[in-house]
């Protein structure tokens, strides 16, 4: 083949910093506080419920826009959780929510469309808007607060602007949204015509007490929001890759319409799995109280380790700030050393950046480990970081 073929989007991309990360702790025997993703024992209700539909139940196709018995009980969890009236004909069930992103870009960007995202961003959200022929223009989100300024937003909307990608709560940031905060994009977005992916991947995951608020909730955005779930983040189940989308009316029969020939349907016993989890109350509310004690006690072995943590209300991630704690090192010579030298792997949140104004003194930490690992890494940090 001609040298040249491959899409340019692809041509020279790398390995994402999740699984450059994950491969490094691997072979490096390091633990593994980069990527997120749970390392205790999943909730033994939903291995029991996926054995039993791998069992008794069919493995063939179900219908391409999900499982019929997941749509409602997605719709059920959201009234229930969220007060969002759903119909089941209004979620599509997908292969994680990285395919419910990439779904909803396809169905809404067209070639020299501008999408307007705000970093830190999941790096799957640039190079997709780019494939789909748009253009990803970025609004940076600073540390320590990482506040969202409605008059950045209005300024950089033009002509051409499309949609915005939202992800609320923020990874790797573990902030969440204010209401006026949602407020002052939800009228930017009806002003100028924009469409909103919110990728909410996190809403079940809150340790201030607050309910989640989705940009769909508000004035004149129920008609123009694609709203992204994943039973991954909500069941602590990362690798079976059961997502959704929530849309309305044109745009939720596009979404199915994209996924029908992105990957048709997703593995049914996990369908059927998730199905009976989400209307298990013991089992969401055992996660919860389980990834609090944790969120406390890598925050307490953190601080210990002489690291300055930022204030965290969502999520599976505490923040250590490099600077306030006085640590000569930038994020990624901080994550490279940490992983070679202590033997613990994070995230350099530049690396979720892109262009300027970058942040480079922040490392992410994932806190969804047993106590053993927690501990162990933290002892570790506290050593090595002592030693600089
Ligand atoms: N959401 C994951 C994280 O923040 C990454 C997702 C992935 O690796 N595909 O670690």
């Amino acid at each position: 083949m001609t040298p040249g073929r491959i899409h340019p989007v692809y041509a020279n991309m790398g390995a994402t910093v999740f699984e450059r990360m994950s491969a490094l702790a691997r072979e490096t025997g390091a633990i593994n506080l980069g990527q997120g993703f749970p390392d205790t024992t999943p909730p033994p209700e939903l291995l029991e419920a996926g054995v039993r539909a791998l069992r008794d139940r069919s493995s063939q196709y179900p219908p391409s826009g999900g499982l019929p018995q997941l749509r409602e009980a997605v719709c059920a969890h959201y009234d229930r959780t969220q007060g969002l009236a759903l119909s089941p004909g209004e979620v599509t069930v997908t292969s994680g929510a990285t395919e419910a992103i990439a779904a909803a870009v396809l169905a809404l960007v067209s070639a020299g469309d501008e999408v307007i995202l705000f970093q830190p961003a999941y790096d799957a959200y640039a190079p997709l808007v780019r494939r789909a022929g748009g253009i990803p223009v970025s609004i940076g989100l600073q540390p320590p607060a990482f506040r969202y300024d409605g008059a950045a937003l209005e300024a950089a909307v033009t002509p051409r602007t499309r949609a915005i990608i939202l992800n609320d709560p923020l990874n790797p940031a573990g902030t969440v949204a204010s209401v006026p905060e949602l407020e002052a994009i939800a009228r930017i977005c009806v002003a100028h015509d924009l469409a909103a992916i919110c990728d909410e991947v996190w809403e079940q995951v809150r340790f201030d007490g607050g309910p989640h608020r989705s940009l769909m909730a508000f004035e004149g955005m129920a008609e123009r929001t694609v709203k992204i779930g994943s039973a991954g983040k909500i069941f602590g189940l990362t690798g079976w890759k059961i997502g959704w989308t929530v849309a309305r009316g044109e745009l939720a029969q596009a979404l199915g319409r994209v996924h029908q020939f992105l990957t048709f349907t997703s593995a049914v016993p996990l369908q059927w799995a998730v199905a009976e989890g989400l209307a298990m109350a013991h089992v969401l509310n055992g996660l919860q109280s389980q990834w609090a004690a944790s969120r406390a006690r890598l925050r307490t072995g953190l601080e210990g380790a002489g690291l300055a943590v930022l204030p965290n209300a969502a999520t599976w991630f505490l923040c250590a700030d490099l600077a306030a704690s006085g640590v000569p090192l930038d994020d990624a010579a901080f994550a490279e050393r940490a992983l070679r030298e202590a033997g613990v792997a994070t995230v350099p949140v530049s690396a979720l950046y892109e262009g300027r104004g970058v942040p480079s003194h922040i490392v992410r930490l994932c806190f969804t480990k047993s106590d053993a690992m927690l501990d162990q890494a933290t002892e570790r940090l506290g050593t090595w970081v002592q030693s600089l």
